[in-house]
């Protein structure tokens, strides 16, 4: 008979994770500190290679499937109780960095999920379903934002593949074949409903609220939906000390204007809001030319899909307001909004009722970030759970995430992976865990 969960004194090997995270922030370190990790990146190809060598010096089997993700199995304990053929729980995250990017954001729960995996092993704990660790292919989106999982998901077709340009210019059909993946493999990648029993990704927080509010653990809610787009509004360019004020058609100043507005628009939408101008461009570009274009990009984002979709439109309207008033032209072109998924309630129970039995505090938040679980969500009952991001920085060399904090989350990950493994009904989403 399978023990109750609680009753099973099982942790990670804490100093065995926190080495490892050191050891894998090695691979594609920068002048500045930082880590240059792109996926299919000769540096990736040796972290892969590292992590690969982690898994079999534990005696997990590793398979690359033909976008890329890493999945990792437990051979002994899937044959040899019975359960290789049950949907397995899946755990991972991504080991690919922005540029410049920081060690913790993707690694954390990688290495958090061997190290689970590893300790199961070794323990040979006895489970219901088969526990696997999944690496995620590029999620940063050099190639393709949540490449990997947008594949498992829903596929990627092969002239969609062969589409893809990366960041710096190289298209990703080259890149792919240098580091031995195959286009007609890739396309053929996507799982079958059902293949999911559950999902759990442990991550950084990447923003300062578990640190402001002292709080250990991360029960996250969901992940927002993302909008963005382009809004360029066309005045004239003029000469800038002949023209006087009041006759101008200053595409820049209408910008400035509708940037300003746009504070205000997300706290009408509510708390959870924010809308970000990340991208100024004015045109032609010269200090004695008044700005005859000036293009500003504009990202949003809120739990709601419909709060995201409410905020296209307000944005629309504030862009079309300005240039009326100040007698310009707009364009605005919105990329199709991303719909952020709500994490299942059952996955989020075992994870609370993990910290608590662990004496940890916790909280519930949301993820203004996007994650491959967002894509997992539609496969099976997913969840995340988040530690503290000190400063709340992340994508960046001063990305940190201390010592105690990861394994703290560790720990929680083990327990939550233990629950979800053990119980024996199959549950739907939104059910209640055993
Ligand atoms: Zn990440």
């Amino acid at each position: 008979m399978t023990p109750a969960p609680e009753a099973l004194p099982l942790f990670v090997d804490g100093s065995r994770l926190i080495a490892d995270l050191e050891h894998l922030g090695r691979f594609g370190v920068n002048s500045e500190g930082g880590i240059d990790r792109a996926s299919f990146s000769p540096a990736d190809g040796q972290a892969r290679e590292w992590l690969t060598g982690r898994c079999e010096e534990a005696g997990l089997r590793v398979e690359v499937d033909g976008i890329g993700n890493m999945l990792v199995s437990s051979p002994e304990s899937e044959s040899e109780s019975g359960i290789a053929g049950l949907a397995p729980v899946w755990t991972g995250s991504h080991i690919d960095a922005v540029p410049n990017g920081g060690r913790f954001d993707g690694p954390v729960g990688v290495l958090a999920s061997l190290e689970c995996l590893r300790r199961l092993h070794e323990e040979r704990v006895p489970l219901r379903r088969p526990v696997r660790v999944i690496v995620y292919a590029d999620e940063e989106g050099n190639y393709a934002h949540l490449l990997g999982s947008s594949a498992i998901s829903r596929g990627i077709a092969m002239e969609d593949l062969a589409r893809i340009v990366g960041r710096d210019g190289d298209r990703f059909s080259d890149t792919f074949a240098a580091a031995g993946g195959d286009l007609a493999a890739a396309a053929r990648v996507r799982w079958r409903p059902g293949s999911v029993h559950a999902s759990v990704e442990l991550h950084i927080e990447q923003g300062p609220v578990l640190e402001q509010r002292g709080v250990q653990i991360g029960v996250v809610t969901g992940i927002v939906a993302i909008g963005g787009g382009t809004v360029r509004f066309l005045g004239r360019a003029d000469h800038a000390g002949t023209t006087p004020m009041h006759g101008r058609k200053d595409a820049a100043v209408a910008a400035a204007e509708f940037i300003l507005a746009l504070p205000d628009i997300a706290a009408d939408a509510g708390d959870t809001a924010v809308v970000t101008t990340g991208i100024i461009r004015a045109e032609p570009g010269g200090s004695n030319v008044i700005a005859g274009a000036a293009e500003v990009v504009v990202d949003f984002r809120d739990p709601s899909l419909d709060t995201a979709t409410m905020l296209e439109s307000h944005i629309t309207a504030a862009a079309s307001d300005v240039a009326r008033r100040r007698g310009l032209e707009v364009s605005v072109q919105w990329e199709e909004i991303v719909p952020g998924a709500r994490m299942d309630d059952g996955v989020r129970s075992a994870i609370t009722a993990t910290a608590d039995s662990l004496g940890f505090s916790a909280m519930d938040i949301p993820s203004g970030a996007g994650h491959d679980s967002q894509n997992m969500s539609t496969l099976g009952p997913t969840g995340m759970i988040f530690v503290p991001s000190v400063g709340g920085r992340s994508h960046s060399p001063a990305e940190r995430t201390a010592a105690p904090d990861t394994v703290r989350g560790a720990n929680v990950l083990l327990g939550t992976l233990i629950r979800l493994a053990t119980r024996e009904e199959r549950y739907e989403n939104g059910g209640t865990p055993a």
